[in-house]
């Protein structure tokens, strides 16, 4: 550059006596001046500073120095800091000669390093038998051969002493025979093994991370292609490091690596990152799986995982582990309740709840094995019932249910039995027995129609219609059960050959419900008519008793008893054409209740038929108030059998 074209030497049109000295970089006028000098600046009174440059240092140190005022900007500071920046000491040293002196100590440091280290190997290397010389000298040490030779070859030795010190040497050597024979077979093992001694695989790995390692040197963290498939850059936090993913690892929960240990990896992570970046990461897990998430569970809930491990592994190789855990009082009482049977658990699920049971004993273990029962001594009672008594609790719960359903306790056969027989429970208070039937009404549940037996005091009795009182028999045997036939073989009026009636003496009472277990016989094949309903006892002499209506009619023909439509009792609630097979006997059930108006016939004991009063008659039960039991008699070979009376305390259906 002209240094001489650069100089300005004006002198100033107001004051020629001096040269201009400052430059006015901004100008707000036109017409005003940018050139001062030194008086110009005086005279100025609104000069400012840092709109004037020093012409001089415009042409002398803009080489080297940065211009505070030049060029014009908003902020100076900046021209500041840039012109201190320059000025720092460091960066007088160049970068060029920084990276030059870095490489230079680095191959002086290495070649130093590995001609130390090949100095070691190759010491270490003369010892092993690791080629025919080495071994060879090693067999020379051991057989001392050498001092043979020496002796073989000794001719100014006379023969006799020559052949003594022969015979002392070969007898020493004799004596090592042992330790030769050893130190022998040692070398021939090194021989046999050369290839544990030597390895120099590891060390051409280390003689590869070596050169990654120096090809990863790199002063410029902006530079992203220096490493194209790394993931090094410092700007880039999208993604990790193939180091931080390896120290992800590591670090999981699970390995429980200490503190120190994991910072010494992150501290070298950068070391790492050469070598690791040779390794492919793109399937570094198997398909769909990723390590487990320890780290999220809190560390109470991790040493319990810990624990359970420990566990399962020692279940699963040790037996007598296996049986200690098994028969724990803990799982003992928990097995207890599994096995339970008012559980009801199959059997299946018990088996394999037990194996989970087994499994989470580590976390049963922290319940504390006095904390399962609030009551173990109910517990063991309930425990203990048999398979009888579980089965009748059922039976009860379920007979409970439908009695609910039906009643209302105020109506329940318990609720009056408590108030009747209420001494009957002396063991238990008046409130406990109150709650208990309130619960378990038991004995709606039980048979309770309490049937009395009226039989013994239930009399037959001839009427006088159609001398029935000559001719009719009534045996009443000594079971109270009744016989009623006719026999007129001793009768000689007018009425042989006529029906007559048989009533019971005894009046029916309104309120109670009555039932009458007959049998129809016969002892020939002929037609024969049976009646059986009520009549009043009042007409019993005058009418005969099916006049009333308020019976039933059966016909035993052709090997069979069969119902005939029109004395009463003909309406059917269950079953229609009452037949019933036999030649000799049936028997039927007649159940009698004035006051509900309830008057049936049933076969006994099928009940497969079930005949009513026809509802026109119904208002005769409860408008006569002298009813009494009928039984038609007409001719022989045929009787009636009354074989149970009771009075009931309800009728089944
Ligand atoms: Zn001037």
């Amino acid at each position: 550059m002209d240094q001489t074209n650069n100089k300005f030497y004006q002198t100033c049109n107001k004051h020629s006596q001096n040269q201009i000295t400052f430059l006015k970089v901004i100008s707000d006028q036109r017409d005003s001046s940018i050139f001062y000098c030194i008086d110009c600046v005086n005279e100025d009174l609104s000069f400012k500073g840092i709109e004037h440059v020093l012409i001089p240092q415009i042409v002398s140190q803009s080489e080297k120095n940065i211009i505070q005022k030049w060029p014009p900007v908003n902020d100076y500071s900046i021209l500041e800091k840039l012109s201190k920046e320059i000025s720092n000491e460091n960066f007088s040293i160049s970068a060029i000669q920084q990276i030059n002196n870095f490489f230079e100590e680095l191959k002086v440091e290495i070649i130093k390093k590995i001609d130390f280290c090949q100095k070691k190997m190759i010491n270490q290397a003369l010892n092993l038998p690791l080629g025919k010389e080495q071994i060879l000298n090693k067999y020379k040490e051991i057989s001392q051969i050498e001092t043979l030779k020496q002796i073989l070859g000794n001719y100014q030795d006379q023969f006799e002493s020559q052949e003594i010190k022969c015979r002392a040497f070969l007898s020493e050597i004799e004596s090592k025979k042992e330790e030769n024979t050893q130190q022998l077979q040692n070398l021939l093992e090194q021989c046999q093994r050369k290839k544990e001694l030597i390895n120099f695989e590891k060390s051409m790995t280390i003689r590869q991370s070596i050169y990654t390692l120096i090809d990863s040197i790199n002063f410029f963290p902006n530079d992203s292609n220096q490493f194209n498939q790394s993931n090094i850059n410092p700007l880039n936090n999208q993604r990790l490091s193939n180091t931080q993913k390896i120290i992800e690892l590591v670090s999981n929960k699970s390995n429980f690596c200490s503190q120190e240990f994991l910072e010494q990896l992150r501290v070298n992570q950068e070391y790492l990152d050469a070598i690791f970046n040779q390794i492919s990461f793109e399937n570094m897990f198997q398909q769909n799986k990723q390590p487990i998430r320890f780290q999220q569970l809190n560390n109470q809930k991790f040493e319990e995982i810990n624990e359970y491990i420990d566990h399962l592994i020692k279940l699963q190789n040790d037996q007598i582990y296996n049986q200690q855990i098994q028969s724990s009082e803990l799982l003992r009482k928990i097995f207890q309740v599994v096995d339970s049977k008012i559980n009801f658990i199959s059997s299946d699920v018990k088996i394999s709840l037990k194996d989970i049971f087994v499994q989470i004993y580590p976390l049963l273990n922290k319940l504390g094995v006095q904390e399962i029962f609030n009551s173990k001594q109910e517990f063991e009672l309930v425990k203990n019932i048999s398979e009888v008594m579980l089965q009748d609790f059922i039976l009860i719960l379920k007979k409970k249910q439908e009695i609910n359903i039906q009643n209302t306790y105020h109506q329940s056969i318990s609720n009056f039995i408590k108030q009747q027989v209420e001494t009957k429970f002396p063991l238990l208070e008046r409130n406990d027995l109150d709650r208990i039937l309130l619960n378990f009404p038991v004995f709606d549940v039980v048979k309770t129609n309490k049937q009395i037996d009226i039989l013994k005091n239930f009399e037959m009795i001839k009427t006088k219609y159609n001398d029935g009182n000559e001719r009719i028999q009534i045996i009443k045997n000594l079971n109270s059960t009744c016989e009623i036939f006719i026999n007129e073989q001793q009768y000689f009026g007018i009425f042989k050959g006529q029906f007559s009636n048989c009533i019971s003496s005894n009046i029916l009472e309104n309120d109670k419900k009555y039932i009458f277990r007959i049998q129809l016989e016969v002892t020939d094949q002929n037609q024969h008519n049976f009646y059986i309903g009520l009549m009043q006892k009042s007409q019993s002499d005058l009418i005969s008793g099916d006049e009333q209506n308020l019976s039933c009619k059966f016909k035993k023909r052709r090997g069979q008893f069969e119902h005939f439509i029109g004395l009463g009792i003909d309406q059917y609630k269950k079953g229609n054409k009452l037949v019933y097979q036999d030649n000799f006997k049936f028997m039927l059930e007649l159940r009698v209740w004035l006051g509900g108006q309830v008057l049936q016939i049933l076969d006994y004991p099928k009940y497969e038929y079930q005949l009513e009063l026809e509802d026109k008659f119904k208002n005769k039960l409860i408008k006569y108030d002298d009813l009494c039991l009928y039984l038609y008699l007409f001719e022989e070979n045929r009787k009636y059998i009354i074989k149970e009376a009771y009075q009931v305390d309800q009728f089944d259906f």
